[in-house]
C-alpha cells in the first residue's frame, strides 16, 4: 500500500462546481420576538384539517406509505380537475425539479434558466451533468426572446418559474405560449407554478391547459406556500403521461411520507383556507408596497407573496446596512447577493403584526 499516493472518492466531474443552496436565515441577531420573513412561508400556519390528518398518522409510522401516492393524487385531481395519472408528487418541488433534470439531461446537454430565476435550477442541471445557460431579463422579468435566442440541438429543458422567486415578476401566459411556440418539440419546458395562488392577474395562467395540450410541458406545484406545509416537504408536477412515466422509472419507489400524504390531502380540500390566505395576501401585499414606496423605497412590482425592495446606494443605507440593522431589531429578511441582486432584499409578507412593525422598523432604518 503506498503512503503518499493515499486514494479517495471523487464526485462525477461539475458536481464541485455546484456552489451549496444557500437558504434563508432562520435567525434574528437581536429583538425581542423574532419575525421570519425570509422564506416565503405562509403567515397563516397549515390548515387545522391538514394539522388534524398528521396527528392522525401517528399512530402508524412503522409502516411504508403508498408509494404511488394515488390518495393524494386523486385529490389533487379532484380540486384541479386533473387526471391523477398524470401527477407525481414528490418531497417538495425541488424534488421534482430534480427529477426533472435527472430525466432529460444528460453531460453535454444544456438547459437554460433566466438571469433572477430561482437557485435550485442550475444545481438540478450541473447535479444531471449539463450546463446551465442563463438568460438575460428585462426590468426584472424573464425575457421570451432571451430564452429563445440561446436554444441550440443542446438544449434539453427550459426552467421558468412564473411567478419568479425572488423577483415577484411574472409572464402573462400569452409570452408563455409564444415560448413554448418557439421551442423544438424535444425542450421540455418546466413552468414553476409554486405561487401561482396569489396570482392577481386576468393574462396569468399556471399552465394547465397548456400541459393538456402538449407533449413537452411540465408544470410543477407546491404544498409549501399557499398550503403552508413548507416543513412537510410535498409538491407535484403535471405533465404529458409519457414525461411522467418516465420520470416514475427514476423516482424513489417512496419518496413521501405518509404524513406529509395525509396532510397534503386535508390542506388542498379546505378550499376556505386557500381562500383565506389569498386573501390575506391582497389585503396586506398592495399595503407593504405602498408602505415602503411611501419611504422612497423602489420596490418590484409582485404578484407573489412576497417583494423585492431596493435599497439606496448610499453608505449606511445599502440593502446589506438594512439587512444587519433590521436583523437587530428581530426581523429576518433574505439577502438577495447571490441572485445577482446586491442592492435588494426580498420580505415575504407576513401577518398584519409583523407587516405593521417590519415597516415601521424600515422607516426608523431610513430615517436614523
Ligand atoms: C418555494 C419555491 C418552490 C417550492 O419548493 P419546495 O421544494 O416545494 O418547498 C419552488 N419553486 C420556487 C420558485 C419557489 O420559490
Amino acid at each position: 500500500m503506498s503512503t503518499t499516493a493515499k486514494s479517495r472518492p471523487t464526485p462525477r466531474a461539475g458536481i464541485l462546481d455546484i456552489a451549496p443552496y444557500v437558504p434563508g436565515k432562520s435567525k434574528a441577531s437581536g429583538g425581542d420576538k423574532v419575525y421570519k420573513l425570509s422564506s416565503n412561508e405562509s403567515p397563516l400556519g397549515a390548515s387545522e384539517a391538514a394539522k388534524a390528518a398528521l396527528a392522525s398518522v401517528a399512530g402508524s409510522l412503522e409502516l411504508y406509505p403508498d408509494g404511488s401516492s394515488a390518495a393524494l393524487r386523486e385529490a389533487i385531481g379532484d380540486v384541479t380537475g386533473i387526471n391523477p395519472d398524470r401527477i407525481i408528487c414528490g418531497a417538495g418541488s425541488d424534488e421534482i425539479l430534480s427529477l426533472i433534470a435527472n430525466t432529460y439531461l444528460a453531460p453535454g446537454d444544456e438547459a437554460i434558466y433566466s438571469e433572477f430565476g430561482f437557485l435550485v435550477y442550475p444545481i438540478a442541471i450541473r447535479a444531471a451533468g449539463a450546463r446551465p445557460v442563463v438568460a438575460p431579463e428585462r426590468n426584472l422579468t424573464a425575457d421570451v426572446d432571451a430564452i429563445l435566442s440561446l436554444v441550440t440541438e443542446r438544449t434539453k429543458v427550459v426552467f421558468l418559474a412564473n411567478p419568479n422567486n425572488p423577483t415577484g415578476t411574472y409572464l402573462p401566459f400569452d409570452e408563455v405560449r409564444r415560448l413554448h411556440a418557439g421551442l423544438p418539440g424535444h425542450v421540455v419546458l418546466v413552468l414553476d407554478a409554486a405561487y401561482a395562488e396569489y396570482v392577481r392577474r386576468n393574462d396569468y395562467e399556471s399552465g394547465l391547459e397548456l400541459v393538456a395540450n402538449s407533449s413537452n410541458v411540465i408544470m410543477t406545484r407546491t404544498f409549501s406556500k399557499i398550503h403552508g406545509l413548507a416543513n412537510l416537504r410535498l409538491g407535484w408536477c403535471f405533465g404529458p403521461a409519457e414525461m411522467i412515466d418516465a420520470m416514475n422509472r427514476i423516482r424513489g419507489p417512496f419518496n413521501v411520507s405518509g404524513p406529509a400524504m395525509a396532510a397534503g390531502i386535508a390542506a388542498i380540500r379546505d378550499r376556505d383556507f386557500v381562500e383565506r390566505a389569498i386573501a390575506h395576501n391582497d389585503t396586506w401585499l398592495p399595503w407593504v408596497t405602498g408602505e415602503l414606496e411611501q419611504l422612497g423605497l423602489k420596490v418590484t412590482p409582485s404578484v407573489g407573496n412576497f417583494v423585492l425592495v431596493h435599497f439606496p446606494d448610499v453608505d449606511g443605507k445599502r440593502a446589506k446596512d438594512a439587512d444587519a440593522y433590521l436583523s437587530g431589531r428581530g426581523f429576518i429578511l433574505r439577502a438577495v447577493a447571490n441572485y445577482g441582486l446586491p442592492g435588494a432584499l426580498r420580505l415575504t409578507i407576513g401577518t398584519e403584526e409583523a407587516n405593521r412593525k417590519v415597516v415601521a422598523a424600515i422607516a426608523d432604518f431610513m430615517r436614523q
